[in-house]
């Protein structure tokens, strides 16, 4: 929880479209409830991109934030193709909120395909690594590439929340949902890192599943969940399936949450068909203020909240996305309803009261893993050559004759395909990746490590190369699909 300023007071940003109508509403509500919340304004978004600023986001906006360091925010419009950034990728990366926690439950009267199972999961996404760094290179004109990187630290982090969410909220299982089958190195870092620190939380059940049979289980079997914890984008993926199972965009809360600075929004966009109408469902919104108050350590207030949106809704009270042309009411009329309904409590519904949420350290100097021993035992480098495998391969042979290098193998998009290996067929394109060893088997330090690249360039153009490094005799890459 921040431990800056004043933790009581709020940034409010009422972003584009639809924003500027569910926060109002929140903020009705949070001030009804008696929350003792108080509330600043800031602008992101439309005006801010307006203006020019192509981070949609002001210097004063950040500066607030900077300041109390909790946001309840509406969504924002991205304007497509002008170079401007997403103004919600800025928030997120300036203030590191690298954790994306996004529950599921089934409400009262919000009929979904799984109605009266209790489906009630929390997806824990990390939110700044893996492929979202959005590190891309195209190799050639014809391949592109994206680097996945997933560090240990990150790791740490976003596990030691999963269950950290799970404690506060009395939740007795997180899965580790990962693609550590075929992503060993990247993948598997989440997955061994989340087997090193799940003994410290044993009051937890801690589960590993890959994340396509999770897919499929959450699908077949919701009510199994409690907590999901996943590298970025199998968490975004994974959790936009997650809010259909519950009632969908008008019902599904968020939190981004870093050591020291929490944002909460709803998971829909600024549905700009219904802007300006008083049509929206502020529901999503105000269940992330839950989220909100429970953060503060407000839980009496986030239960009276919770309790009358799950009072309202049982009672029939519905906007109009989820009426289907029935009676319904607008933005302001539900906000209206469950304010007249703060104070009194479900029966048959019931909300999580939970214990104050402990963070993972604040923002440590960068991380460092030091083994004990390491040692270059070899390069990668990435070629370009429009002929086939065999004629690439006898050239760089060749090329490194009677040199302490030696082409182990070639692969093309991960098979080997030099030396074949006998009936495989590869649709090859033209990056190649050219693997070299030292002879004697011993390291390769740069020198040798730059006459192959040199000796590479002879034959084919590289556009990189990876050093094959074994750290404390583990290697630390992975063998090309069908090398031995
Ligand atoms: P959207 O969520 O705005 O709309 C999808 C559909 O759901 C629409 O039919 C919309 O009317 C409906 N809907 C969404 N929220 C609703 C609510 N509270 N009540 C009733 N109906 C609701 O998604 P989109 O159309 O893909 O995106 C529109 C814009 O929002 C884009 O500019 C996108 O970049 C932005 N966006 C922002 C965020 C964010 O700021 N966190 C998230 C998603 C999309």
């Amino acid at each position: 929880m921040s431990s800056s300023a004043d933790s009581r007071t709020v940034v409010l940003i009422p972003g584009d479209g639809i924003g500027p109508e569910v926060i109002g509403a929140a903020r009705r509500v949070l001030e009804a409830a008696g929350t003792g919340l108080s509330f600043v304004m800031a602008e992101a978004g439309g005006a801010v991109f307006a203006k020019g600023i192509k981070s949609g986001v002001t210097p004063e906006t950040i500066d607030l934030i900077a300041t109390h360091r909790v946001v309840l925010k509406g969504p924002l419009a991205t304007p497509i193709g002008k170079g401007e950034k997403s103004a919600n990728v800025t928030l997120r990366k300036l203030f590191e909120t690298y954790g994306n926690v996004r529950p599921v439950r089934e409400l009262p009267g919000v009929p979904t395909l799984y109605s009266g199972r209790g489906v009630d999961l929390v997806i824990v996404r990390e939110n700044v690594e893996d492929l979202y760094g959005g590190i891309e290179h195209m190799q050639t004109p014809g391949v592109a590439q994206s680097l996945k990187v997933v560090s240990r630290k990150g790791c740490e982090k976003i596990v030691r929340l999963a269950f950290e969410v799970a404690r506060s909220e009395g939740r007795g299982k997180v899965t580790c949902a990962t693609k550590a089958n075929i992503l060993k190195l990247t993948e598997g870092l989440l997955q061994h890192t989340f087997d090193d620190i799940a003994p410290e939380y044993p009051d937890i059940v801690a589960e590993q599943m890959l994340v396509d049979n999770c897919a499929h289980q959450l699908v077949i079997a919701p009510e199994q969940f409690g907590v999901i914890v996943m590298t970025n984008m199998n968490g975004d993926i994974l959790s936009d399936l997650a809010s259909g199972l519950g009632g969908g965009l008008g019902f599904a809360p968020s939190a981004n949450l870093g050591s020291d600075c929490a944002i909460f929004e709803a998971v829909h966009g600024t549905a700009p068909a219904i802007a300006g109408q008083d049509k929206a469902n502020p529901t999503a919104v105000l269940l992330s203020a839950v989220m909100m108050l429970r953060y503060l350590g407000k839980f009496a207030q986030a239960n009276a909240v919770e309790h009358a949106i799950l009072v309202t809704l049982e009672s029939g009270v519905r906007t109009g996305d989820l009426a289907k042309g029935g009676p319904s009411v607008g933005t302001s009329g539900f906000a209206d309803a469950i304010i007249a309904n703060l104070g009194k409590q479900s029966t048959r519904w019931a909300v999580r009261t939970g214990t104050p949420l402990s963070f993972p350290p604040a923002i440590t100097p960068a991380a460092r893993v030091v083994p004990a021993q390491r040692r270059v035992v070899g390069v990668d480098v990435f070629a370009e050559w429009g002929g086939d495998a065999t004629g690439l391969g006898r050239a760089l042979e060749a090329a490194v004759d009677g040199t302490p290098a030696r082409l182990v193998m070639i692969s093309n998009r991960g098979t080997q395909v030099y030396p074949a290996t006998g009936g495989a067929q590869t649709d090859a394109v033209d990056v190649w990746r050219c693997r070299f060893v030292a002879r004697d088997g011993g390291a390769m330090g740069d020198a040798l490590a730059i006459d192959v690249m040199q000796r590479v360039a002879g034959v084919a153009p590289w556009m990189h190369i990876e050093k094959l490094q074994e750290f404390d005799g583990v290697e630390g890459f992975t063998k090309a699909q069908g090398q031995s």
